[in-house]
């Protein structure tokens, strides 16, 4: 069943197959039925006239034997009264019997039921037509049918019958002669026979082959006075003997009817019926034109055909409905699939049937745009708003679509435009097109809101071999994008080498633990009076394939992949064992720093951890430093803040690295439970030759002193830099000025 409604059309082609077998098997029953009913029915009536003409010719012939008998054995012919008297008896009786006579052996009438005087009459043997059949007659015991002729004065056809009488000894005394009527004698009322059945029905003689009777005839070549050519005859006889396997006497004998397909002098074909009266040597005939019969099967035929064709034709219809609606269907659950519900724009489904195919790409070029913190719009207004944007997004960039563009909205905030055909100038010009275009603002609930929007772009073939690839780069573009946000970039090979370096940092981060192929280093931080305040524990890596990798790099990347958490607690173990070792051996006490990243710092049992870790390196919890950058504040600040309350009830303080950097206002910081902050790098660089850098370092010392906040400035290279951060009352000090970072042995030295 699913196989036909897949294709209902197959089923359809069954059923007008099935039609056709159908209207194939109705014609031949037709066929059989027009042909085999009217055999059956033309043997039927050559039965019937067989049977009853031989009964109406053996009737005549036992009144010409009485009669002849009667008149010739005792010589009472010779009294014409009484003669004419029993002929006329006799012809009352038989109204069909037309005239009656008495012939001698010499062919003369000795007396006849006409009025006429005897001796006037014709010699019956000085006639051709009548001399035949009265010498047959003689040398007979049967009665004899001569050729029927034309009576002109009584305007009818007539067939002679003779009848010799024979004494005791089969002398012949005399014939017996009779007229009768040709049609009428024989007719059993064959007007009422429906004359449909047959066309022709004659009775022909096999002595001279001559028509006996013609009750009903197809052409005017069915005449009295020309026989039916012999030849005609016998190959109808070799035919039937042919097809039912009897000799020629077989046939004359068996009194059945026998028929067969014939072709008339004319040319008709026919389909013919005959059965033989013995006796009286007639071939009984039924014909009817094949013509006429093939006429009424056609007919049959027609209406067969046109039924056939009408049903296909309804059939057709209704198969094209059901056809129809199922492709509808088909078609909505098509374009369900394929389309976003929200933004009816085409959704990522669509695209990857429109790029699994095999078949060669046209060139085109590609762009991945992303709503920057879509997140945000979901978070602080709600989900509703989102779709909002989403659909006013959506409309703007249909704008931009043209015919034969592909835009799909690829996930929830990623849209893919791609255009074909499209050289590099005009991909740069429909970017900042888009770009501009988007960055009008949206009207959401009467609010007025600014969509940010990184795109990243791609073309096929320069940039990647298929659609796939492109993609891919189109995506690596438009991470490079999101580092800065609402601009574009286009693929790059730098950008492929840049993911490649990122994946392989990812793949050789996951073993480097369990390689040993990390480690840490100190940088010591130093007092304004020239002594050590304490170190800052820094992560190092050294891979056997990357080399020495840079933990500005690594550091995000283990971020992003989850490997950060265990890292982070084998920093904290690793630093706070070697720096307890460091403490023991010297016997000094310094501060340990330990950079702590947001990923960790969210673990759910950081906390503990820590404690546990502490405890079991024995190090002094008051000598802790953890540096926390601004980004941690970002979310769940709450959550943020009073871990960050439990952990300084231990005693552990808190650093806020790389300040300045950030966002958050010195007005804030106030609230911050923090207790140290770290000057960035980049305002100490500029301390000597840029004036505003001096200023802004100068304030935060200042704001720092009066919350009472301990101060590192970091990244100290020149005497000058310290010399100004002196000035300004900065109390630590921490850069390649004093020292770099330090594996524990060095750092060793370093304290000695
Ligand atoms: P950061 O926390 O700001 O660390 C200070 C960075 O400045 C260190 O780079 C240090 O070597 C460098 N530095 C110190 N003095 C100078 C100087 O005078 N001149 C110059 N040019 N650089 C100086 P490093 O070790 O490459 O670390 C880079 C960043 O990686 C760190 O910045 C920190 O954010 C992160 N990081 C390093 N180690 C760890 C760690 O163990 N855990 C975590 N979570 N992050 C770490
Ligand atoms: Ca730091
Ligand atoms: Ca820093």
């Amino acid at each position: 069943m699913d196989f036909f409604k897949k294709n209902i059309w197959h089923l359809f082609y069954i059923v007008v197959f099935a039609g056709i077998v159908l209207s194939i098997t109705m014609s031949y029953t037709f066929w059989q039925q027009t042909f085999g009913v009217q055999k059956l029915k033309q043997e039927s009536i050559a039965s019937l006239y067989a049977n009853s003409t031989y009964s109406i010719l053996s009737q005549y012939e036992t009144i010409f034997d009485m009669l002849g008998e009667s008149l010739l054995g005792d010589s009472g012919y010779k009294n014409i009264e009484y003669t004419k008297n029993r002929f006329k008896q006799i012809m009352q009786s038989s109204p069909t019997i037309l005239g009656l006579g008495v012939v001698g052996q010499d062919g003369n009438t000795l007396v006849a039921s006409i009025d006429t005087d005897v001796e006037k009459l014709p010699n019956i043997l000085h006639r051709k037509e009548t001399k035949d059949t009265f010498l047959q007659a003689l040398g007979s015991y049967r009665m004899v049918l001569g050729r029927t002729y034309y009576h002109e004065l009584l305007g009818v056809h007539v067939v002679p019958l003779r009848k010799a009488i024979r004494d005791d000894n089969a002398e012949v005394l005399g014939v017996v002669v009779a007229a009768i009527e040709a049609k009428e004698s024989f007719n059993m009322g064959h007007k009422n026979l429906k004359t449909t059945i047959y066309e022709n029905l004659i009775f022909v003689r096999e002595h001279d082959s001559f028509r006996q009777i013609i009750f009903k005839k197809i052409t005017t070549n069915d005449r009295y006075d020309e026989p039916v050519p012999r030849e005609l005859i016998d190959s109808l006889l070799e035919r039937i003997s042919d097809k039912y396997n009897l000799t020629k006497d077989e046939i004359k004998n068996t009194q059945k009817p026998f028929t067969a397909v014939h072709r008339k002098i004319t040319g008709e074909k026919i389909l013919l019926t005959t059965s033989f009266i013995d006796r009286y040597q007639l071939w009984v005939v039924v014909e009817s034109r094949l013509e006429v019969l093939m006429k009424s099967f056609y007919e049959r035929l027609l209406l067969v055909v046109l039924s056939l064709l009408l049903f296909m034709v309804i059939l057709y219809i209704l198969f094209r409905q059901i056809d129809r609606s199922e492709g509808k269907k088909k078609e909505a659950l098509r374009y369900q699939a394929e389309h976003d519900y929200l933004t009816k724009l085409n959704n990522r489904h669509y695209l990857s049937n429109r790029f699994d195919h095999k078949e060669p790409l046209k060139p085109f070029g590609l762009m991945v745009l992303n709503i920057d913190d879509f997140k945000n719009i979901n978070k602080n207004f709600d989900h509703s708003c989102g779709d909002i944007a989403l659909k006013m997004f959506s409309l703007r960039l249909k704008e931009i679509k043209k015919h034969g563009d592909i835009l799909v909205r690829y996930s929830g905030d990623e849209f893919l435009l791609v255009r074909y055909d499209i050289k590099k100038e005009q991909m740069t010009q429909l970017v900042e097109n888009v770009l501009e275009l988007l960055s009008e603002p949206f009207t959401i609930r009467g609010l007025s809101v600014v969509l940010g929007i990184s795109i990243g772009a791609a073309s096929y073939p320069n940039d990647g071999g298929d659609f796939n690839e492109t993609k891919k780069y189109a995506d690596m573009a438009l991470q490079e994008a999101k580092k800065e946000k609402n601009c574009y970039r286009f693929f790059e090979e730098s950008i492929k080498q840049k993911h490649l370096r990122v994946s392989m940092i990812e793949r050789e981060l996951k073993t480097a633990l369990d390689n040993d192929e990390i480690y840490m280093v100190y940088q010591p931080q130093i007092k304004s009076d020239g002594t050590i305040y304490g170190v800052e524990a820094l992560v190092r890596w050294e891979n056997r394939l990357l080399g020495f990798v840079a933990p500005d790099e690594f550091i995000q990347i283990a971020e992003s992949t989850g490997v950060m958490v265990k890292l982070g607690r084998y920093i904290i173990n690793r630093s706070l064992k070697e720096a307890s070792e460091v403490q023991k051996r010297r016997e000094a006490e310094f501060r340990l720093s330990i950079n702590i990243s947001v990923k960790q710092f969210k673990e759910s049992n950081f906390y503990e951890n820590l404690l546990e870790s502490i405890e079991e390196r024995g190090f002094t919890k008051s000598l802790l430093t953890l540096e926390i950058t601004e980004s941690l504040f970002i979310e769940n600040k709450n959550e943020v803040l009073s871990l960050l309350g439990k952990i300084r009830a231990q005693g552990i303080k808190i650093s806020l690295d790389d300040f300045g950097t950030g966002y958050s206002s010195l007005s804030l910081l106030r609230k911050l439970p923090v207790d140290e902050l770290k000057i960035d790098k980049s305002f100490i660089d500029d301390l000597g030759h840029n004036l505003d850098a001096a200023s802004i370092v100068r304030l935060i010392i200042l704001i720092s002193m009066q919350l009472g906040i301990g101060l590192v400035a970091e990244g100290v290279e020149r005497v000058e830099q310290k010399d100004i951060l002196r000035g300004y009352g900065c109390d630590f000090y921490q850069g390649y000025y004093f020292s770099k970072p330090l594996k524990k042995d060095d750092l060793l030295d370093f304290l000695r």
